[in-house]
């Protein structure tokens, strides 16, 4: 009971870095998907544009294993890959100098809808967006897509956009956050505005708290250099997590529109109350049973780089006044999971003397893994033991539930790129938006940085720091558990 597949218009997409680790590992394995499912019209086209030197064979040569690598099961369909091997071209470009371009003009078309894709380094944005125009190749209704990091703090994200100003209206930009391609994350948007039951009890009146939590199991990897001069807070909470708690906190839009969401979600980060330091947690893993710790991983024994943070956040507002948002991201952490988790107050009063426990209606929507949602509610123990109280699962895992198996459930990626070549900017950032959760999160960042904290350690395969537990114990709660 997978959604029809509608085709999307022809195409022609070039990715910029197209030899890349990101075209290789989610670009162009999720482009092959849409094209088996039917979504790829005939006649499109993808150009891989990257430094370099290799023909189109030899870029189709190169696909063909990143697919085999990274394509999951819909790899093995041989017949199918070659047919999308053959919509494939390769340019090699020099984003800052004048090689390639006359090639990529003579082979992009001006009648079809046109998407670029960034996937290289901001510091080539410019660049690309002045060469794009000066070659005649780009037009007034060419689409952009950027990846994140979009800026490191308020200053670069403004000068990253003013350069794109320059060149393309904002009407053409699309910024991925990939979290928001996530199925889940667009049926947190259907759960609370296609139902009548969630919306009345959204408030603080019925919401004790929130909670989101993205924890990864994974060490900072082959990015250690770029990780440790970024951290927790500028990688996954400036962006994903901010994201997430827009979608969780905002009002309704009067449309499912690109600028009637992207207006309420803004209106959701302005309102966000400056955070005292004695409410954020920073975290850096140390070395466990099976790895080293953060500091030998990125190479910088003195470094002071968090690999983990929590926080507690406030929303000044009417519909949120007093309820705490938790958030947490970290890596090495025990398991791969993220959910968000909207705990309902307590009964006022329970008429069930044998009632003991707390019992209390938690909805938790699960990112990852087993992407799905369950809504925890009390319910009798079955049996003769007289009445008393169990809390049990209304339980959707949208895999099961909706009879997909694990590759039906679109990645995100593939989802937005489909969503580039439709026009449909709902899922993507908006310029202010980016602005405006720099704006927040610098301040924070600056004063810690300027009293030089020092993270608190923490296991590598638990759930972050002990402080990180303290900073709900004080408020009477307690963090769900972390579970893959
Ligand atoms: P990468 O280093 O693997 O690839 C960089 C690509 O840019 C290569 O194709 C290279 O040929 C091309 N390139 C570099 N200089 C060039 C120039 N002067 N002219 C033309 N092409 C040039 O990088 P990546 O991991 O694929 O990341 C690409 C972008 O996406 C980066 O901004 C990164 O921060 C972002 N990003 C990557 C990931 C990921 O999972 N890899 C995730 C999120 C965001």
């Amino acid at each position: 009971m997978v959604s029809r597949v509608i085709p999307v218009d022809t195409f022609d997409l070039v990715i910029f870095g197209g030899t890349g680790d990101l075209a290789r590992r989610k670009i162009l394995p999720g482009l092959f998907r849409r094209f088996l499912s039917g979504q790829m019209p005939e006649g499109s086209r993808i150009i891989g544009a990257a430094r370099s030197e290799m023909d189109s064979d030899g870029y189709r040569e190169m696909i063909a294993d990143a697919v085999a690598e990274f394509g999951g099961e819909e790899s093995k369909d041989k017949k199918g890959l070659q047919a999308f091997l053959a919509c494939l071209d390769y340019v090699a470009i020099d984003a800052k100098g004048e090689g390639g371009w006359a090639e990529l003009a003579a082979l992009v078309r001006h009648d079809v809808v046109q998407a670029f894709y960034f996937s290289v380094a901001p510091s080539l944005f410019g660049d690309l967006a002045e060469r794009l125009h000066s070659n005649k190749i780009a037009t007034s209704d060419s689409r952009i897509v950027v990846e994140k990091p979009f800026g490191r703090d308020l200053e670069s994200a403004r000068a990253l956009n003013a350069t794109l100003a320059a060149h393309f209206d904002e009407s053409q930009i699309y910024r991925i956050d990939h979290y928001l391609g996530k199925e889940t994350v667009q049926n947190l948007m259907a759960v609370r505005f296609g139902n009548v039951l969630f919306e009345p009890l959204w408030n603080n009146h019925y919401v004790d708290h929130i909670q989101i939590t993205v924890a990864e199991t994974v060490g900072v990897g082959g990015r250690g250099a770029y990780y440790d001069k970024s951290g927790a807070m500028r990688d996954m909470v400036q962006n994903h997590l901010m994201q997430l708690l827009c979608l969780i906190a905002m009002e309704p839009p009067s449309q499912f529109g690109a600028d009637s969401v992207r207006d309420e979600k803004l209106k959701v980060i302005r309102a966000l109350q400056p955070i005292d330091h004695h409410h954020i947690v920073r975290g850096q893993y140390d070395a466990g049973r099976d790895g080293q710790g953060y500091r030998a991983d990125v190479e910088n024994p003195r470094s002071f780089t968090e690999s983990f943070i929590a926080m507690r956040c406030h929303i000044a507002n009417w519909r949120w006044a007093g309820v705490p948002f938790y958030l947490r991201t970290g890596k090495r952490m025990k398991a791969r999971s993220s959910e968000i988790a909207v705990v309902f107050k307590d009964l006022g009063h329970s008429i069930f003397e044998e009632d003991e426990a707390r019992h209390r209606n938690i909805l938790s929507i699960r990112l990852q893994p087993n992407e799905g949602m369950d809504l925890q509610v009390t319910i009798k123990e079955p049996g003769p033991g007289g009445m008393r109280l169990i809390d049990v699962p209304l339980d959707m895992t949208f895999a099961e539930a909706l009879g997909a198996d694990d590759h039906e459930v679109t990645d995100a990626y593939e989802r937005l790129i489909m969503d580039v070549i439709r026009g449909n900017q709902t899922l993507f950032m908006r310029g202010d938006e980016v602005e405006a959760a720099w704006a927040w999160t610098d301040p924070l960042i600056n004063a810690w940085e300027a009293r030089n904290d020092v993270p608190k350690l923490y296991d590598a395969g638990s759930a972050g720091p002990e402080d990180a537990m303290m900073l709900l114990h004080r408020d009477g709660r307690r963090w769900r558990e972390i579970k893959g």
